[in-house]
């Protein structure tokens, strides 16, 4: 509680009053201490790659060095910036989706071509995984943001992916509910702890597992899917056995008339 003296004046500017204000900050305050832990948080996340690069540079200036040792320092420095690059952008979404800031072009969209494409991706650049792709779905077309509803399903299938063994099978399946058009991803992989569900799609939460430690990432995939899947008035659910495997869902609106439009057809008829 912040408390103190306005003084109100009257017409000329002479003081006529003093009054005693009792104003609650909590929410002020609560905001300033997110902005300060976002800032060090950050900071903090880019010093870590920035490190790596300069060390590496500075090695390769000082040194002279044997080919094969300049080939593993110069990956390691692409590896890193690259990180970089994608903490820089997953900082720049976050913040701009949180303040609102963030436009969607919405059109009507096929999202079985958008989740083929994904899944190709992996399919390349993972070829130790399998990945499979089913339609239940009566019909995969959905309102939304091509572009947006792409990196949803980079976040979802990469996790898939990345939290899951060599040999495990990623399934990325398409169903029809009433109200919305489903897609649910799911691995045979790591699972999630119980008492980190609730905090799965908080921004730079990271399951501090000995299981997943050396496997990368920023925590806030999550978050960025959340915000998205919530700008198309849907939302993602989470499913999740430890050591068994996950199943992210995303639900997003469907139109329910389109089935409907061949019934009136047969009663017109
Ligand atoms: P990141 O992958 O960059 O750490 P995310 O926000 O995408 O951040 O995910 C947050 C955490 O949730 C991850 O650190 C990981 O431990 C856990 N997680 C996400 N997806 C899966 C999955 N499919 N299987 C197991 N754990 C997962």
């Amino acid at each position: 509680i912040q408390v103190y003296f306005e003084k109100i004046r009257d017409a000329e500017g002479q003081i006529a009053a003093t009054m005693l204000v009792h104003r609650d900050i909590t929410r002020e305050y609560e905001v300033d201490q997110m902005k300060s832990e976002f800032v060090s948080t950050v900071s903090h996340e880019l010093r870590t790659p920035l490190s790596s690069v300069l060390g590496f540079t500075e090695l390769m200036l000082t040194k002279e060095l044997k080919p094969e040792r300049q080939q593993k320092y110069l990956t390691t420095i692409h590896k890193e910036a690259k990180r970089l690059t994608q903490l820089i952008n997953d900082f720049l979404d976050i913040q701009r989706m949180e303040a609102g800031r963030q436009s969607y072009e919405m059109g009507d969209l096929d999202l079985l071509p958008l989740v083929q494409e994904v899944v190709e991706t992996f399919a390349v650049s993972s070829p130790k995984h399998e990945l499979n792709v089913e339609v239940r779905a009566l019909s995969t077309r959905v309102r939304g943001d091509a572009d947006k509803l792409k990196q949803v399903l980079m976040n979802l299938i990469g996790n898939a992916v990345k939290y899951s063994p060599e040999g495990g099978v990623v399934t990325v399946a398409l169903r029809t509910e009433p109200k919305a058009l489903v897609v649910d991803i799911t691995d045979q992989g790591l699972g999630i702890p119980k008492d980190a569900l609730s905090k799965l799609f908080s921004k730079f939460y990271r399951i501090d597992n000995s299981d997943r430690r050396k496997i990368g990432g920023t925590g806030l995939g999550l978050a960025i899917c959340k915000e998205i899947v919530k700008a198309h008035e849907g939302e993602i659910k989470v499913q999740s056995e430890l050591g068994v495997g996950s199943t992210f869902s995303m639900y997003l609106p469907r139109e329910a008339a389109e089935e409907a439009a061949p019934a009136k057809l047969e009663a017109a008829a």
